[in-house]
């Protein structure tokens, strides 16, 4: 964590402030906003939380992450049935089992990373640091044990953080693929 400062100068005081400073003889010290922020050696967070997503970015296709926890699956299949059409027009990772899964029923063609539980959530939490993620659809099971909850944990966090549009759960996916669909209208 560091402080870095922005905005020194004596514009920032008051006539009345100067005034005071300089009526006690105190030295010219110029005022200085200071603002701490965590270290930034990894790129700028995108921005792609704070409106609909567009589907093109600077990599061409918007890039989307499926994932799903076992007892999850079928409401991520059903869901990415709904939003299929759109889910053709961008570029698709997923954990190997949700993956494979994805492929079989709907003939999608995800980019597969590792199973969840052999480090497939660090892999997609890794995409979001580098910001090469867009959009995660993780479909999380509250009442399993899962080895690898840790990850879980890791992925969110980073998500969250690096404001990337997030669905955890059905309910909120199902807004996520409404926005995902206003900003394909914007685009054609
Ligand atoms: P899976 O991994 O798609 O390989 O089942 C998902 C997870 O458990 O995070």
């Amino acid at each position: 964590w560091t402080a870095t400062r922005v905005g020194c100068g004596e514009q920032t005081m008051s006539r009345a402030q100067k005034d005071n400073r300089r009526a006690a003889g105190s030295r010219n010290i110029k005022l200085c906003v200071v603002e701490g922020h965590a270290n930034r050696s990894r790129p700028e967070p995108t921005q792609a939380g704070h409106e609909a997503a567009p589907l093109q970015n600077s990599r061409g296709r918007q890039t989307i992450a499926l994932v799903a926890h076992d007892a999850k699956k079928t409401d991520l299949l059903s869901w990415s049935r709904v939003n299929l059409a759109k889910l053709q027009g961008m570029q698709i990772v997923a954990t190997q089992s949700t993956g494979l899964l994805l492929k079989s029923e709907l003939g999608l063609e995800p980019k597969l990373v590792n199973s969840g539980p052999l480090g497939g959530d660090q892999e997609i939490g890794a995409l979001i640091a580098r910001g090469e993620l867009d959009m995660l659809i993780f479909f999380v099971d509250p009442l399993g044990v899962h080895p690898h909850a840790s990850d879980v944990q890791s992925l969110i966090r980073i998500a969250t953080l690096r404001e990337i549009p997030a669905a955890y759960n059905l309910a909120t996916a199902d807004i996520l693929g409404e926005k995902m669909a206003q900003a394909r209208a914007v685009v054609a």
